[in-house]
């Protein structure tokens, strides 16, 4: 059996670090035999400079045949002038909408080995596991109408739509309550009931469907408080579900809490388990083409998706231990660099997981 993986690099470090994903899965490939294909595709700035637009007619007939994605991320500078519709990130939404990605999972877990990596205290932030689960195709970020428009007055306005279907909360709670019955039993749903409407629509359903999963502890909490929780007592929550917006600025306050963006991967997944796997940081124009980027968030993203899309939970495991031994060894990029370990570019980073993975 053979996996069809895509891989789009994107633009910034993207390339730099795909590269590094790309040769720990052809270990994994060769050590498992696992079939793995891996073909690639522009997406973003890339394909604006390739096409004249951010997400190619053939990268999405590649994205729609292939049984997984791997990304790098996109965006930059060069681009930031461009009408928004023609803007690299309108690649990532596109492709998110295209392929029905709804589900969003971004684990924030804190390796040992980095825990005065972070920026809270050791004790508040050691042994961190949350999984947030973020609703990624709807909401606020696609809901029509939106735009600016001249008021009579002259003035101009702007505005958006704070928008959610009883179905599209209901498929979200789902990926929630099943990830929190696989882990340890407790969801945190995340809203701002006392002000937003639909977001009271929002908890009225993840209360109905909370019946049916009596093993799983729900509670729920507004988003103001959950962002104070997040850096007060983060060892509160296992998972944590919200809508887009709200999930875009948590998951990041919870990447902090890690000590590096660089370190966290994520999975974005349709209604039967296929999924584009990319770093949760962006494309980081300040630091590309210098092999400084680390490659483990999207190593450990490549990884996720062997366990959530392809099967292969064993190959998964292997990168996650080899991603341990290479912390155990002292080697880190600059963004995790510490005392007493040496400091290594992401090619050399790279290189130590695939040997780890070999040898292990
Ligand atoms: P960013 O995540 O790219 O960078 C924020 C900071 O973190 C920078 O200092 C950067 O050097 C550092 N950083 C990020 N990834 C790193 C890594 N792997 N190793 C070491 N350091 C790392 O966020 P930003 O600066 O706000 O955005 C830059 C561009 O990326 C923008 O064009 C933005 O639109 C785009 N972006 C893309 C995605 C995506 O593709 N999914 C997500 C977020 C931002």
């Amino acid at each position: 059996m053979t996996h069809n993986v895509l891989v789009m690099p994107g633009d910034g470090i993207g390339p730099e670090i795909i590269n590094e994903a790309v040769k720990v899965l052809q270990a994994c490939n060769d050590k498992f035999g696992l079939g793995l294909s891996v073909d690639s595709a522009l997406l973003g700035g890339a394909a604006i400079d390739a096409t004249g637009g951010p997400l190619p007619e053939e990268t999405l007939s590649k994205a729609k045949a292939c049984d997984a994605i791997l990304l790098g991320a996109v965006g930059g500078p060069k681009w930031d002038g461009l009408e928004m519709a023609i803007r690299p990130e309108k690649g990532l939404l596109g492709i998110r909408s295209e392929l029905g990605l709804f589900g969003n999972l971004r684990p924030a877990i804190l390796y040992p080995q980095l825990a005065d990596a972070s920026s809270l205290k050791p004790e508040i932030v050691s042994g961190l596991d949350i999984l947030i689960v973020r609703e990624l195709t709807g909401g606020i970020y696609f809901g029509q109408p939106r735009g600016i428009r001249t008021l009579e007055n002259g003035e101009r306005q702007g505005y958006n739509t704070y928008v959610y279907s009883e179905s599209e909360i209901r498929r979200i709670g789902k990926v929630a309550f099943e990830a929190a019955r696989a882990r340890n039993g407790k969801l945190c749903s995340v809203d701002k009931a006392n002000v937003l409407e639909v977001t009271v629509l929002w908890r009225e359903i993840m209360d109905d469907m909370a019946k049916d999963y009596p093993d799983v502890e729900l509670s729920h909490m507004y988003v103001d408080n959950a962002a104070m929780q997040l850096v007060r007592a983060p060892k509160q929550f296992d998972v944590m579900v919200t809508g887009n917006m709200f999930g875009d600025i948590l998951s990041d306050a919870a990447a902090m809490l890690t000590g590096s963006i660089g370190m966290l991967p994520s999975a974005s997944l349709d209604v039967t388990g296929k999924g584009m796997y990319e770093p949760c940081h962006g494309s980081a124009p300040d630091i590309a083409g210098q092999g400084k980027a680390n490659p483990l968030a999207t190593i450990l993203s490549a990884a996720m998706m062997l366990r959530y899309s392809l099967n292969e939970g064993a190959a998964a495991d292997a990168i996650e231990a080899a991603v341990s031994v290479v912390l155990d060894q002292g080697l880190r990029t600059a963004d995790i660099a510490s005392n007493g370990c040496q400091t290594v570019n992401t090619e050399t980073m790279g290189e130590a997981v695939v040997s780890a993975l070999l040898n292990g």
